[in-house]
């Protein structure tokens, strides 16, 4: 029997945290937020906290999962999921799977080199074993019928859907790259935790040398898109949908409504506040937040130099233009 997924496909920072909580807010949803677990993205195991509010090693939904996939054959910690494709043991493989999602062509010469390596051969049916045993752990272990997961970049995607025990339907979601490129400039002011104690994972921190410049943020944004857009080229549109981070924040009902449908659950029944359900969220620094205000974030138009907006322009112009942003 294969399990449902929800993929959220976009670029990083466009509001799939938010979209993701909002969804497993809903009886018949179940998120974790991103299961292509780096050991980086966790950091300190010991001080990492869950979006339930208990430290990760004491929350008792995490412990379930463990016990879940141990009795699947697979030992399982959030520090090493091993469910990240791109965290292969070969240096090797590990250049190959670096680059974005490109052409038909690229895609399938790098399919061929990878296939050269039997570090890879192996760990890419472990690293499709685990995902599938994660999944199928976490609908049992919440009664859910489908899992969104948050992992948001279109290489993942594109291995999942090779993934015969999955059944996989895809959210694309998209913001103005304005908006997603002040983030890249300054992840901590513009994409974390409003409390800045709770930023980076609960561990506090300004993040400054994570902060782009706009040339390299505009580009970033773009490739994201570029990508995801490759990957959605060899979908049925059935298996998938877009949704925009501006539609979500104004008229979420209406949104959400509408990838309920998508996703064949029932939409009378998502809750008013998202915060006051249950949810064992780990990633993006929102999930700390408190409020369950849905709220537009538009501080780029604000907060971007012209100088700025014309490095975005030359960039990435055209591609926001060709999605609506002018
Ligand atoms: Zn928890």
């Amino acid at each position: 029997m294969t399990s449902k997924l929800a993929y959220i496909l976009a670029a990083s920072h466009s509001g799939s945290t938010l979209l993701s909580m909002l969804l497993g807010s809903h009886p018949q949803v179940v998120t974790t937020g991103e299961i292509n677990l780096s050991p980086q993205a966790i950091g300190s195991l010991d001080r990492y906290r869950c979006s339930c509010g208990e430290l990760i090693l004491e929350c008792a939904f995490w412990q379930k999962i463990k016990e879940g996939m141990a009795a699947r054959g697979h030992v399982f910690d959030l520090s090493d999921a091993g469910t990240d494709f791109k965290a292969s043991d070969s240096a090797y493989a590990r250049r190959l799977l670096n680059p974005m999602v490109r052409g038909p062509w690229l895609e399938g010469l790098r399919d061929a080199a990878l296939s050269l390596s039997p570090i890879w051969r192996r760990q890419f049916r472990q690293i499709q074993d685990r995902n599938a045993a994660f999944v199928s752990t976490a609908l049992d272990v919440t009664g859910a019928g489908v899992l969104v997961d948050s992992s948001k970049i279109a290489l993942r995607l594109k291995y999942l859907l090779r993934n015969t025990e999955l059944d996989i339907k895809v959210i694309r979601l998209i913001r103005d790259g304005r908006a997603v490129g002040l983030t890249y400039m300054d992840p901590a002011g513009f994409a974390d935790a409003k409390d800045p104690g709770r930023r980076a994972g609960g561990m506090g921190g300004d993040r400054k040398d994570q902060g782009m410049q706009m040339a390299q943020a505009a580009y970033e944004w773009r490739r994201c898109v570029e990508e995801a857009e490759q990957v959605l080229r060899n979908l049925s549109p059935s298996q998938w949908i877009e949704v925009r981070y501006e539609a979500y924040c104004s008229r979420p009902d209406e949104t959400l409504s509408r990838i309920c449908q998508f996703l064949e659950i029932e939409p009378g029944k998502l809750p008013n506040s998202f915060r006051h359900v249950e949810q064992h969220v780990v990633g993006n620094g929102m999930r700390l937040d408190t409020t369950s205000k849905i709220q537009l974030d538009e501080r780029w138009r604000s907060t971007l130099s012209k100088q700025e907006l014309t490095v975005f322009n030359r960039v990435a112009g055209d591609t926001n233009r060709r999605y609506g942003y002018e």
